[in-house]
């Protein structure tokens, strides 16, 4: 399959391999933990597959990556779509109308956030390295099911840029998946500081 191939000259698929190995650099993505994924302009949704790993995405992303459509059923593709695949839809289309920009989505595992979002309260956060709609907390779901996606959802359609699912991981709304990236870098950084500062 080629899902880059409608991407309006942009290679897509090269950066998915970007953001994937830059993830798996981090660390934030263990074993099969992590997804990503991008809304295309003819309304199918290209996303990692389900049991693929991020360095697997990083070299061989034609292999890795799933075309689906807006239901989530596979269109295309050698894996069964992402096992969060119905976060991914419900939160494209919780934006449609009010954020169309919003075209990526990048989910991870990444600590001090998930260590921050189970302070109580939450300490603040440096507000230049949180996204414009800011960051939202859900609380725990178990990973793959529709209450965690519809959770997600609800806040996505709040205007959350950035959303914690509590004691699981975050994913960030975005027009780019580089974009994306870099919300959860500026964030992760962010919250490592208030979970020092807080001396937890
Ligand atoms: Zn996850």
């Amino acid at each position: 399959m080629d899902p880059g191939a409608d991407n309006s000259g942009l290679n897509l698929v090269d950066e998915f391999a970007r953001v994937a190995r830059a993830l798996a650099e981090h660390g934030w993505a263990q074993e099969n933990a992590g997804n990503l994924s991008q809304l295309m302009p003819d309304g199918t949704i290209i996303i990692t597959g389900a049991g693929t790993t991020m360095p697997e995405v990083a070299v061989d992303p034609g292999r890795a990556l799933v075309r689906i459509n807006a239901a989530g059923e596979r269109l295309y593709g050698f894996y069964e779509p992402s096992s969060e695949v119905l976060a991914h839809v419900l939160t494209y289309r919780a934006v449609r109308e009010s954020r169309p920009h919003i075209r990526a989505l990048v989910h991870t595992h990444s600590p001090g956030l998930l260590v921050w979002s189970s302070l109580s309260p939450c300490p603040q956060l440096a507000k230049d390295k949180l996204p414009e709609g800011g960051i939202a907390v859900n609380p725990y779901f178990p990973p793959g099911t529709r209450e965690l996606a519809e959770a997600c959802a609800k806040a996505a359609a709040k205007g959350a840029s950035l959303i914690v699912w509590e004691r699981h991981g975050a994913i960030a709304l975005a027009r780019t998946l580089t974009e994306g990236l870099k919300m959860i870098e500026a964030a992760e950084e962010a919250a490592q500081s208030a979970v020092y500062a807080d001396g937890s």
